[in-house]
């Protein structure tokens, strides 16, 4: 191990005895006490030495033998440490690709920030390689969407669409201009080998001539053209994710507003069908507009209003909770949506409550003893930790925040 106290997180003393790790309350930590010569200590975790120089280079500044580990078990109870060599065998073959570790290294950054443990963000970071992601629309939001999950390492992004490129389906960060008139699924895809980092990422067969077998779909995410059938997700359509406990994400633009969520856990919280049934308690006519609205029409000659800021926000905020999920958390999408609506922009969240009518089983469930249990729909999510750990963790997270934080 080559312990490097994690240099994304900003230093500063608060005084002469405690040190701020981090600046935002999220993730910030305070440590004290800490003399001058532990100080002097701390710069030296800076990954460029394995542990016995490290003890060796105590003892050289006075240290008593022992200081060294009982430092570091301190700031790795902080979650403060990081194993530049850590990670596992993936980390180490992404290290190796140069290219595309450089592009990475911001993401890989963040992620030490988020993962406690030594070497966890690079093991995550190296996890995505092996996941697939089925993007369907190659819209303003979809394209980039799946741009922004290949650029950030995720080793298979499948974009489905139909019909060909307009020109309002041209975005700085997805289809380009040149692909107008081409076919969006062809287009789309290669706007995702174009985005992701480092070249020749993928075996196109093994070395006895069988093509490599797909990953499982670690997730699929619903983001139409038209948002309509992101805002109201035909149960229908999601029957075969529900079967084979695909978990699924809908986001999507609708009439100058946008939704991130409902990200759906088969069996452990709220689907498509829970939404539709709440909404019609709330609203008893709105199956029949929602009908009326989902029926094929016009529109798809024209563009439907859809505001480019609004759309490459929500792209990234829904690509952001894709990866979160995929890293092993889950994000604040889970069985609720954020909503926001063009000109004031304030998100919004909503819970959406499981439906007891709704045959997905997730009412009555709690959502820890469900995500913790043996078949979790979390199964198809590769190499990615334990649901009920996240759940730790993220409690954890919290208690490690500015006020209680002193270790
Ligand atoms: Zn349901």
């Amino acid at each position: 191990m080559h312990p490097m106290v994690k240099p994304a997180l900003r230093q500063a003393w608060r005084d002469l005895r405690s040190v701020q790790f981090g600046v935002t309350a999220a993730h910030a930590v305070v440590m004290g006490p800490v003399d001058t010569a532990t100080g002097s200590l701390l710069s030296l975790f800076d990954g460029t030495r394995g542990l016995p120089r490290l003890r060796e280079e105590a003892r050289a500044i006075g240290l008593p033998d022992g200081h060294v580990d009982a430092l570091l078990e301190r700031l790795g109870e902080a979650g403060l440490v990081d194993d530049v060599t850590g990670g596992g065998p993936a980390a180490l073959a992404l290290r190796k690709r140069k290219e595309a570790y450089d592009r990475l290294r911001p993401d890989l950054a963040s992620l030490s920030v988020v993962h406690a443990e030594p070497g966890g963000g690079a093991a995550r970071l190296a996890a995505r390689g092996a996941m697939r992601v089925q993007v369907r629309g190659a819209g303003r939001v979809g394209a980039a969407l799946a741009a922004v999950l290949s650029a950030s390492g995720v080793g298979r992004v499948d974009v489905l669409d139909g019909g060909r490129v307009e020109p309002w389906d041209v975005t700085p960060g997805g289809l380009p201009a040149e692909a107008v008139g081409e076919r969006r699924a062809v287009s789309a895809q290669q706007l995702v080998l174009r985005s992701a980092p480092g070249s020749g990422r993928r075996a196109a067969r093994r070395p006895d001539g069988v093509p490599p077998q797909r990953p499982p779909l670690s997730l699929v995410i619903v983001a139409p053209r038209d948002g309509f059938p992101a805002y109201a997700p035909d149960p229908l359509a999601a029957e075969g994710w529900m079967a084979t406990g695909t978990p699924h994400l809908y986001t999507g633009v609708v009439e100058a507003s946008a939704v991130v969520g409902p990200l759906v856990l088969p069996g452990g919280s709220a689907c498509a069908g829970c939404l539709a049934l709440g909404r019609a308690e709330l609203d008893p006519v709105w199956p029949r507009m929602a009908a009326q609205w989902r029926t094929p029409h016009r529109r798809e000659a024209n563009p439907g209003p859809c505001d480019l800021g609004l759309a490459t926000a929500v792209a990234g905020m829904a690509a952001s909770h894709a990866l979160s999920f995929l890293d092993g958390a889950l994000p604040a999408s889970t069985g609720a949506r954020w909503e926001v609506s063009l000109p004031l922009l304030e998100w919004r969240s909503r819970r959406i409550p499981a439906h007891p009518d709704c045959p997905c089983g997730a009412a009555g469930q709690n959502r820890g003893e469900c995500l913790s249990g043996p078949g979790a729909p979390h199964d198809t999510m590769a190499g990615a930790a334990a649901p009920a750990e996240q759940f730790r963790t993220a409690a954890a997270a919290r208690q490690l925040g500015i006020g209680g934080a002193h270790v």
